[in-house]
């Protein structure tokens, strides 16, 4: 249990109106929760404070050699007014996942979820109520040793901000246009693609360029060994349906093991539905939409009939 010391803002901002629109993390509340790492002390000195800016020294090892974590999850105002968050256990728990491949100290993960849930309490008020809107929760942790050597850092902070937000994806529902990047790869087998950490968002913008100046609106990221394994669509995981079974991309290392993810398979297996986790190569997906558009065009008449399947009325 964290003795968490709490300094209220003296000048809160002016909250976004209530039909604005938010965009995805551009706005930030009045209040951050910070705390230190110093080797031999442990994590020290939790604390609410003013959202304000941080000093570092330009030798910070995070500027330098990427030793950086984050999670993404967020809070929800229901219709009985009250505030919840989403499985929150999960991403401390995948937190320490991160901070294992990172040579990052652990967080104990009650601490982790007092943390989130002490600053969301603070800033309650900032929570939107707009349909699709919710408060995004940042947790992040840097390396701050004031050092160039190339070694894990004794000193860290853990850091907690906050930012109303609509869709993080502002096309919705509708049907995007998917580009399959088959020269680039987000992460590799031992790499650190399960791990939710900054570098492997830094080797995936150049895809994502790639596709915007192509007009596609995600990235399709194949499996760095053959690339030929689908993985993920820009930061999400995928789902497919094929031959009436959901079928997603066994987690391999370099996926992302999304709390979403993890939830979908849940919910179709709660329905009934076949969930099968495995490798999905892009021939197969192309064959298996090929099935489509053979069938439906048989149906409508616009691909010859050669199995004399079409019954005239
Ligand atoms: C965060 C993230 C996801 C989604 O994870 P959720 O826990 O479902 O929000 C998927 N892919 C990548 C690369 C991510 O960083």
């Amino acid at each position: 249990m964290l003795d968490i010391k709490i300094t209220k803002t003296t000048a809160p901002k002016e909250k976004p109106a209530k039909d604005a629109p938010l965009g995805f993390g551009k706005i930030f509340t009045d209040h951050m929760f910070i705390m230190n790492y110093t080797e031999g002390q442990g994590w020290h000195d939790p604390r609410i404070v003013p959202f304000q800016n941080i000093s570092l020294s330009p030798a910070a090892m995070v500027y330098h050699y990427g030793q950086e974590m984050f999670e993404g999850l967020k809070a929800y105002k229901g219709d009985d007014d009250e505030v919840y968050l989403f499985r929150p256990d999960m991403n401390a728990k995948r937190t320490n996942n991160t901070n294992d491949r990172l040579c990052i100290p652990n967080i104990p993960e009650e601490d982790f979820v007092q943390a989130v849930k002490a600053v969301v309490d603070i800033d309650r008020d900032w929570i939107p109520t707009a349909l699709g809107t919710s408060l995004y929760i940042r947790p992040f942790i840097i390396a701050t040793d004031e050092f160039l050597g190339v070694a894990p850092s004794n000193t860290y902070l853990f850091m907690v901000i906050l930012s109303p937000s609509g869709a993080y994806y502002s096309s919705g529902l509708a049907p995007v246009g998917i580009w399959i990047e088959d020269e680039y790869v987000r992460a590799v087998r031992g790499g650190m693609g399960f791990a939710k950490t900054g570098g492997n968002y830094a080797a995936s913008l150049i895809g994502q360029v790639k596709a915007h100046n192509d007009n596609y609106s995600q990235v399709l990221w194949l499996d760095g060994v053959e690339r030929k394994y689908i993985e993920e669509v820009g930061s999400m995981n995928i789902f497919f349906k094929i031959d009436g079974k959901v079928v997603t991309p066994m987690l391999n290392g370099s996926i992302l093991p999304g709390i979403t993810r993890d939830s979908t398979i849940k919910l179709c297996k709660s329905w009934g539905l076949e969930v099968e986790e495995r490798k999905i190569s892009v021939e197969e997906l192309l064959d298996a939409q090929k099935n489509y558009d053979t069938m439906t065009g048989i149906q409508y008449g616009k691909l010859e009939d050669k199995f004399g399947w079409r019954v005239k009325v």
